[in-house]
């Protein structure tokens, strides 16, 4: 039987925290690993759960803010360095010119490597799929990968994958919206953006400043109750809430999805390896 796993490698946010690295997950077929999303430190992560880094072949990246991609460089160059070949990225458009502009900086450091005797592939000739809209993705995988549209203030998308009888969703950064309801339909996990999970950095704060952020936050993140209830809509069975800013109230977080969905729920925690299991085998 397959086995499936999905390994939290960055819980974390945009805000720097020693306990949450930036967003990215590692979706684990037998011994395949695809990456999603590529927050800051996600190399690092890959070894520590002890996933060579240059074994992926694969990034989806759900969208281009700063938290998602600012570990694209490391993982490009450092991967390649380490013996990565091959690699395919797919993502919004903009993530060509995104990945463009990297080789761009880095040019004569990647001239020099090659001129060391490295080959160039793997890094310059990298397989670049933008989307262009909902809908099944064509990458090369066995697997049916499908995507949809979050709400978010940037184009962002969600990730479905269907392994045999196992089926994964990550949403990305996204406000309640139907398509992450139904793109999650009777999945057996969905990792769910939960940001706007209590916080002592936004409770009760007095700043003025603070409290405009949080507010318009909830324009574009879920809170652990959207989270569940969300869970709850699509049927799926287990929820992984993550994106968290630091120092959440963990407890609170859970029972809030908990208090409407009634599957499983796991705060995500960076390193932590969660097993898929389908509906037939719990
Ligand atoms: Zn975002
Ligand atoms: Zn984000």
């Amino acid at each position: 039987m397959t086995n499936v796993e999905v390994t939290m490698l960055g819980t974390g946010s945009p805000r720097p925290d020693l306990e949450r690295s930036g967003p990215s997950q590692v979706l684990t077929i037998d011994d395949r690993h695809i990456l999603i999303d590529c927050g800051e430190g996600t190399t690092a992560q890959l070894m520590k759960a002890g996933i060579p880094p240059e074994s992926i072949h694969y990034l989806f990246m759900t969208h281009l803010h700063s938290d998602h991609v600012f570990g694209y460089g490391q993982f490009l160059l450092g991967g390649w360095g380490l013996g990565r070949r091959k690699l395919t990225v797919v993502g919004p458009k903009g993530m060509k010119h995104f990945h463009e502009t990297i080789i761009h900086l880095f040019h004569e450091d990647i001239d020099y490597r090659t001129s060391l005797g490295r080959p160039g592939n793997g890094v310059l000739d990298v397989n670049i799929i933008e989307i262009d809209g909902p809908g099944e993705i064509d990458c090369g995988l066995p697997w049916k990968i499908t995507t949809a549209e979050m709400v978010h203030n940037v184009l962002t998308y969600g990730y479905r994958f269907e392994i045999e009888d196992k089926t994964v969703v990550i949403s990305g950064d996204t406000a309640p919206t139907p398509a992450i309801v139904e793109l999650s339909k009777d999945a057996d996990l969905l990792v769910i953006d939960s940001a706007l999970a209590p916080t002592g950095v936004y409770r009760n704060t007095k700043s003025p400043e603070l409290q405009k952020i949080w507010d318009n936050l909830q324009k574009e993140h879920c809170t652990p109750e959207q989270a569940g209830e969300i869970g709850k809509q699509a049927g799926v069975k287990t929820l992984v809430l993550t994106h968290f800013l630091p120092n959440i109230i963990e407890e609170e977080t859970k029972q809030q999805a908990a208090a409407v969905f009634n599957g499983e729920v796991i705060v995500g925690k960076d390193l932590q390896v969660i097993q898929v299991k389908n509906t037939i085998s719990v």
